[in-house]
């Protein structure tokens, strides 16, 4: 099997959970200490700060024509730069440092500056997207609160999820995957949906959280009924015939929302949509699914 940052990270910890990974790399980057009044966003970016210069990272904003990125780390005979394309809004450029920031982990020191420890990847990418959500929406200040929020409840917490996006100056889809990314009970279950409602009838998805081996179509311009989507949404399966579940439903969240590829530069009117939990059937077939290339996977290495 071929190195990548969640395998060496792993190694490091001694630890598979992912979740349990990404919340100790968060915590190597920019430590926990915490003091009894510490809270907000300012608090996140002062240890974010902190973090920079500990690490030797000098931050340089670049014209939005010089660059096809938001944001790239580059190596330096003393440490590091990242390169961030100006004119995004504070909420991007946040996550963008902090996942800039997860990627110094792929390196480490030499007489010459940091060399990477193994090529990069699709797998780092999404691991440093979830190091920053880590970063940014701390567990050892917000646990508690992130335990509380409901994502299953009927009707979305969305003033909940609203308000905490606000302290903490991220996204409040930021907050609904990290929600469902520490939960794995949830994660087996839930369904969240990103969509971007480009006309009165249209709406295209725009990013998901779902279980692995759920199908969601990334655009979907089947509905025109705002309240629920008809589309058959698929369970990839292989052995059974493929399945719909039930009818989304839709809830709103008014305001400027972003994907964990921060790639994305939204305005207007946006929306999260929530799948109604997984029943047992839906499991089962999702289970089998899993079942049938795992030994697929194994048959072909
Ligand atoms: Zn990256």
């Amino acid at each position: 099997m071929s190195v990548n940052l969640l395998t060496h990270l792993s190694k490091c910890y001694g630890t598979d959970n992912v979740e349990t990974v990404a919340r100790r790399a968060a915590e190597e980057l920019v430590g926990s200490d915490l003091h009894p009044y510490d809270a907000g966003h300012r608090f996140v970016d002062r240890r974010v700060t902190e973090a920079l210069q500990n690490l030797g990272v000098t931050v340089e904003k670049v014209g939005r024509s010089e660059a096809s990125y938001l944001g790239r780390l580059y190596t330096t005979r003393s440490g590091f730069t990242i390169k961030i394309v100006e004119e995004i809004p504070p909420t991007t450029f946040r996550f963008v440092l902090s996942h800039e920031l997860a990627h110094t982990l792929s390196y480490k020191a030499s007489g010459t500056g940091p060399r990477r420890r193994f090529g990069n990847s699709k797998i780092e990418e999404r691991v440093c997207d979830r190091i920053a959500r880590q970063v940014l929406i701390p567990e050892d200040l917000l646990g508690n609160d992130l335990e509380l929020l409901r994502l299953d409840d009927d009707p979305m917490p969305i003033a909940d999820i609203k308000a905490l996006s606000q302290d903490y100056a991220v996204k409040p889809w930021q907050i609904v995957r990290r929600v469902a990314e520490r939960r794995p009970d949830l994660s087996e279950h839930f369904v969240a949906i990103l969509w971007k409602q480009t006309e009165p009838t249209v709406f295209i998805i725009v990013d998901s959280v779902h279980p692995d081996g759920i199908f969601v179509p990334a655009r979907d311009r089947s509905f025109s009924d705002a309240s629920t989507n008809h589309f058959p949404w698929r369970i990839r399966n292989s052995i059974a015939a493929a399945s719909t579940l039930e009818s989304v439903r839709v809830g709103s969240l008014s305001g400027d929302l972003e994907t964990s590829g921060f790639s994305y530069n939204f305005g207007g009117h946006h929306w999260v949509v929530q799948l109604s939990r997984l029943d047992e059937k839906h499991r089962g077939q999702i289970d089998r699914w899993r079942a049938a290339r795992t030994i697929r996977r194994s048959r072909s290495s």
